[in-house]
Parts: structure tokens; C-alpha cells; sequence
């Protein structure tokens, strides 16, 4: 499932920052399909433009900490979201080979989600700078998450940036969950490995089969999205299959 795609004669490719980026027309038709449950018709081509630069600056953030510790890496957008590849990595191990200390990997790992933040800040200031005017509301009673409200007479605008805030702060803060292969995964992996050399890829693992299975039981009963359930379990179920494939040692 986050395996790399082979390329099309449909790949859009062009480069962003000095980093190759190539598209695969797949991702053009998941996210259609994530934004066609929108009730403004005029929302989901511009559905599609968020979730592209959203997704293009998550990757981006990757690609420059990799860039940082002297490793090159290429953006691939595909079915399951993106993918920043480093190029000494063989393709479709994520960063695993590279050549980077545990910590260094950590880092490349939240500047992912971090720059999804930067981006709603930006958002933030953007809409502040227009006339909107910030609140913030709660998800699920507890999380705080902030909105732009933009003046009576531009409501395209406000969902423009309540999507933006939406898309950067929520895929972020989920990416951040200790999943295999979410970013919080690889976290949790080097995490854990540091300090347990031996253990440590184990206990990641079995962090992330009982992350991805609460998540999949939350998705259901508390967020109703069958979606964000599916795919936890699915997550939940390829850690398991990993953890098994370690043997009993
Ligand atoms: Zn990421």
C-alpha cells in the first residue's frame, strides 16, 4: 500500500527546491475521491489544489532535513499521499538505509508534520492579514484547533481556510501518531531502537499494532469516519504481519 508506484505516461513531473518531484495520476483521483463528499461543487477542485500543496510541503519538510544531513531524496505524490525517497535508499523502503543517526532520522521524520504546521500558521496569518479574524474551537471537545473567519460576503474564502488549517493540523497531528509507517512511526522506531538496540524495533511495532487498533475502534465509535477506521486497522494489521516476520526471537 506505500509502496512506490512504477512510472506513467500520465506522471506529472517537475522540481521543487532543487528536489525531483513526480506525480502519479493516482493521486489526482484519491483526492477527488476524499473531497467529492463536499457540498459546494466549486469546493473540490479547490479541495484538490489544498491537498496537493498541502502534501507537496509535508514531503518538502522531509526532503530539506534530509538535505540538511547531506542526503539527496526525491518526491513521489501517490495513492497513499506522498513519499520523500532518499536516493541512496532502494526504492520503497522509505528512508531505512539511509545513512543518518537515530536522532537524525527522528528529525526528518517530524519535519514532515512540522512543516504542515508552518504552512497553518501561515495560513493563520494570511487570513488575519485579509480582515479574518482567528477563533479557536475544539475537536472532539478536548483538542484546540484554530479557525479564520473571514468578513460577511466571503465564505469561499473562510472554507478555503478553514480546509487549509484543517488538512495541515489534523493529517499532521494523525502523521504523528505511532503508526508504522506514519512519520510518529518511524519516530517511535528510532525512539525506541536507540535505547534498546535489540528490543527496540519490536516494541515499536507493538506500539504501533495497539495505536493503529484503538484508532481503528475510535474511528468507529467516537470520530464516525469508516475511512480513518479502515485504515488503522489496515496499519494495525501490517504491524502485526511485520512483528510476526521478526520471529519469536
Ligand atoms: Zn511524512
Amino acid at each position: 500500500m506505500f509502496q512506490a508506484a512504477p512510472p506513467t505516461r500520465f506522471d506529472l513531473n517537475f522540481t521543487l527546491a532543487g528536489f525531483p518531484v513526480r506525480v502519479h495520476p493516482l493521486f489526482w483521483v484519491i483526492a477527488l475521491l476524499l473531497g467529492s463528499g463536499m457540498d459546494n461543487l466549486l469546493m473540490i477542485p479547490v479541495w484538490i489544489v489544498i491537498v496537493f500543496v498541502s502534501i507537496l510541503a509535508h514531503e518538502l519538510g522531509h526532503a530539506l532535513a534530509f538535505r540538511r544531513y547531506g542526503q539527496d531524496s526525491h518526491i513521489l505524490l501517490h495513492f497513499s499521499g506522498g513519499l520523500t525517497i532518499p536516493e541512496s535508499a532502494p526504492f520503497g523502503s522509505g528512508y531505512a538505509n539511509a545513512g543518518l543517526t537515530p536522532n537524525q532520522h527522528i528529525l526528518v521524520s517530524l519535519a514532515g508534520p512540522f512543516a504542515g504546521f508552518l504552512l497553518a500558521a501561515l495560513t493563520l496569518a494570511v487570513g488575519t492579514a485579509l480582515g479574518g479574524e482567528i477563533i479557536v474551537t475544539t475537536i472532539l471537545g478536548v483538542i484546540p484547533f484554530p479557525l479564520v473567519l473571514m468578513p460577511y460576503g466571503s465564505g469561499i474564502l473562510t472554507d478555503i481556510f478553514i480546509t487549509m488549517l484543517w488538512v495541515n493540523v489534523f493529517w499532521g497531528v494523525i502523521n504523528l501518531l505511532p503508526v508504522y509507517p506514519l512519520d510518529g512511526g518511524q519516530v517511535s522506531r528510532y525512539f525506541f531502537i536507540q535505547r534498546n538496540p535489540y528490543g527496540g524495533l519490536r516494541l515499536s511495532l507493538w506500539v504501533s499494532v495497539m495505536t493503529g487498533g484503538l484508532l481503528a475502534i475510535l474511528g468507529v465509535t467516537v470520530l464516525g469516519s469508516i475511512y480513518m477506521a479502515f485504515l488503522f486497522a489496515l496499519l494495525a494489521f501490517q504491524s502485526f504481519q511485520m512483528l510476526q516476520s521478526l520471529g519469536r526471537y
